[in-house]
């Protein structure tokens, strides 16, 4: 993350004399370093650009550069915007439109007109808008100071969401085995995310994983599992008479790990109805991966895994593969328990882990290890991404992790009880309504307004189920869109 750069690009133009450019590069030059500052990227101020030359060679530059993940620009003064024609158009670096200006309160007692002339972002601001929305260029727009930390705080969500778009540009995402089988909404358009999204999703045969699982060394299963002995409380089974289930659980996760690191790959499905010569399937392994940023998806759900990855890109904390799974449907407290077979995240833990073994109903083969915990309470956000044939649809709720309303002694999984926003009906109303998904990402990392801006870079529709949803409104929502996407895509 820290080699990530975006640039702050400073318009205005020659009318105002050699002086008052000077005055333009010093206070921008100040408003980059302020930014600079309190931002969770590196930021590089860029020499004032005042002709359309100039403009476009810069925006060329930005996309040619992997380190740039945005761009920033302020209109100083009054910089005429059709010399900005050919650089916004040329640009595919997501582009943050910071309406700033130097000064906090006025001069009152001083100003005069050459105050005026150097502080004229009010105008100069709008100009570059126009052209922005003449355009169509996809953008955030943030104003206030920059001194204020709302100001800097919006800006930050926008650069998490710039390293998730960069991630997912550059992600390869390993699948083993096809999908599940006759399941609908894991399936997608692969070409098309790789031209929408730059994710590149191919399948490998699920023994060409066993053949490396095989290969790992007895001497480096027993480091992994004193690991594990280091980290969690590991059930006394696993200790005794089913110890040699946990080493080959080790044995998979550093099977799985080295295939992963071998090609690249920062994501992966796996599907329990294809596990070749595996003995078990990977559920401890999964955990630990997801764990160290990689995307996961099971039963071949590649976008899930596409997604999670992405979100894990954008902010370090807790973000997990989830499935929506039963309810708590007691009136007016109605919760939603989410979990999977194996596969949840442990960086959403609330305590440490514990290490257990149980049988797995389906599959066919060995009682798997996994992590057992719950989820931390706090506010959180689900989202999933599905493919409505034409194009991909983001869908999010808002929601509340909640503690368990008793212990859940027989549950073998990790879990996370939630309440969504705004209500249990609305939102599940909704999330039906458009669609989405029963595999999700679960975040406390990451919240709506990065998914927002997120939507905004990958010009992918996002429906958002909050405290403000009601159902009559939200199902406008998916009509309008429908029709707006089918024209906005063109021909
Ligand atoms: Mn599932």
């Amino acid at each position: 993350m820290s080699e990530y750069e975006v640039w702050f690009l400073t318009g205005s133009q020659g009318l105002y004399g050699p002086e008052t450019l000077d005055q333009v590069a010093a206070q921008s030059g100040q408003i980059a370093r302020e930014l600079g500052a309190t931002l969770d990227v590196k930021i590089v101020w860029k020499p004032v650009l005042t002709s359309a030359a100039d403009i476009l060679t810069t925006a060329r530059q930005a996309n040619d550069d992997d380190r740039v993940i945005g761009v920033i620009a302020w209109m100083h003064t009054f910089s005429p915007a059709k010399m900005w024609i050919s650089g916004l158009d040329a640009l595919r670096t997501p582009l943050l439109h910071l309406h700033t200006q130097a000064n906090v309160e006025l001069p009152w007692a001083s100003i005069d007109m050459d105050f005026m002339n150097l502080n004229q972002a009010a105008h100069g601001d709008r100009e570059f808008g126009y052209i922005e929305a003449r355009l169509g260029v996809a953008r955030k727009t943030v104003a206030g100071h920059v001194s204020d930390p709302r100001v800097t705080a919006r800006i930050n969500t926008w650069v998490r969401a710039a390293r998730g778009y960069a991630a997912m540009r550059s992600l390869k995402l390993a699948r083993f085995g096809d999908n599940m089988r006759d399941v609908a909404v894991t399936e997608g358009d692969k070409v098309e995310a790789q031209l929408r999204f730059g994710v590149s999703v191919n399948t490998y045969g699920v023994n060409d994983l066993v053949a490396v699982v095989d290969q790992i060394g007895d001497a480096d299963i027993d480091k992994l599992v004193g690991e594990y002995h280091d980290l969690y409380q590991v059930a006394d089974a696993l200790k005794g008479d089913r110890h040699d289930s946990l080493r080959y659980a080790a044995r998979i996760e550093l099977g799985l790990r080295g295939f992963l690191e071998a090609g690249g790959f920062q994501a992966f499905t796996t599907n329990f109805e294809d596990l070749g010569g595996l003995r078990q399937l990977p559920g401890l392994a999964v955990q630990r991966l997801m764990a160290d940023g990689y995307g996961f998806g099971g039963e071949g759900d590649w976008k899930t895994s596409v997604l999670l990855h992405t979100l894990k890109a954008m902010a370090p904390g807790g973000t997990s593969f989830m499935e929506d799974y039963t309810y708590d449907l007691t009136p007016g407290d109605e919760r939603i328990l989410g979990a999977h077979m194996l596969e949840v995240c442990p960086s959403i833990a609330a305590g440490q882990p514990r290490l257990e073994i149980h049988p797995l109903g389906i599959g066919g083969r060995e009682d798997p290890v996994r992590m057992v915990f719950d989820a931390a309470p706090g506010p959180a956000v689900v989202v999933g991404l599905t493919d409505m044939g034409e194009r991909f649809r983001l869908v999010a709720n808002e929601i509340e992790v909640v503690p368990p309303s008793e212990p859940l002694p027989k549950l073998p999984v990790a879990r996370a009880v939630w309440k969504p926003a705004p209500d249990f009906s609305t939102s599940t109303e909704a999330w039906l309504t458009a669609g989405g998904p029963h595999h999700t990402v679960l975040s406390s990392a990451v919240g709506t307004e990065e998914l927002t801006d997120l939507a905004e870079m990958l010009a992918t529709e996002l429906l958002v189920i909050d405290g403000n949803t009601s159902i009559r409104q939200f199902a406008k929502e998916v009509r309008w869109n429908q029709a707006y996407y089918r024209l906005a895509r063109g021909f």
